[in-house]
């Protein structure tokens, strides 16, 4: 898709999002050409193009399992990617919706009939746009390996897969005293002003992009009309920062506004690339 289709499409399903009423959008992620450097030297990942699906690859040759046609991380074998166990870190590790991880009480990757993104659009009980990514009990990457884990089914898990207990992520309330219109341009509360990302990137306050430029919506919203490709969301984005203050919103390094574990934009990048 060219970027000028791109940004068609994107100002299109703008116009019919409306759980935070933003303006529809005129610039686009073509104007958005100047955001792939963001003023600190890293890479953010380019809106979707149908050339760069592939991931990483290492030495291990690829291996065909429900996570989809990924190369294993090396030195990781077929049983173990399916059936555990993952790496310590994530063993009993939070997800995306604060669900500890209990090792010893995990579903079979076969009972849930987990699946890649392209196989779950062939399962009746799958609705567009829903992946581990947007999923409650999904987490995230830790170890820079490109795949994350799960708080209810065992073996590594891609972003971008699907099970059958899929649970949406609970979409914060609007804070008291806020109207919900505000939340996308309103100053974040003290301790995200200058709060580091989940991985490390530091928020500037003067050097924030708008949400009506990079396209902030919910990433289910988003992967359905395909302007975001499945594995995509604010959670498993690096410059995300996680809630603080226990009202369900988060922050962005590089946006401003309030930014939910769910949402996403044009200028994702993949949490692993700063591992
Ligand atoms: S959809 Fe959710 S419950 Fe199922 S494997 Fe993915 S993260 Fe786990
Ligand atoms: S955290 Fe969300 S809003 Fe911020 S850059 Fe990543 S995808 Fe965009």
């Amino acid at each position: 898709m060219s970027q000028r289709e791109q940004s068609d499409e994107s100002a299109s399903i703008y116009d019919m999002w409306t759980r935070r009423h933003y303006l529809v959008a005129t610039v686009g992620v073509a104007a958005l050409s100047g955001c792939g450097g963001t003023g600190d030297g890293t890479e953010t990942t380019e809106p979707p193009t149908d050339t760069d699906t592939e991931p990483p690859t290492d030495t291990e040759p690829p291996t065909e399992t429900a996570n989809g046609d990924e190369d294993r991380p090396a030195g990781v074998s077929e049983e173990e990617f399916v059936n555990g166990p993952v790496p310590d870190v994530y063993l009993s590790a939070t997800s995306l919706a604060n669900e500890q991880r209990d090792p010893e009480n995990l579903n079979a990757q076969a009972d849930v009939a987990f699946s890649d993104y392209e196989a779950a659009l062939e399962n009746e009980a799958h609705q567009p746009g829903r992946c581990c990514a947007n999923c409650g009990d999904f987490i995230p990457d830790k170890n820079g390996d490109e795949f994350g884990a799960c708080a209810e089914v065992e073996g590594y898990i891609d972003g971008a897969a699907w099970c059958t207990i899929y649970e949406s992520l609970p979409e914060p309330a609007v804070p008291e005293g806020m109207d919900e219109a505000d939340l996308a341009t309103a100053d974040v509360p003290e301790e995200y002003r200058t709060a580091d990302s989940q991985v490390g990137v530091t928020r500037d306050p003067d050097e924030l992009l708008s949400q009506e430029d990079v396209q902030v919506m919910e990433s289910v919203d988003a992967i359905a009309d395909e302007v975001a490709r499945p594995g995509q969301s604010c959670g498993n984005c690096s410059q995300y920062i996680p809630d603080k203050n226990g009202d369900g919103w988060g922050a962005c390094a590089k946006v401003e506004g309030y930014v939910a574990t769910e949402d996403w934009c044009a200028i994702w990048e993949q949490v692993s690339a700063q591992l």
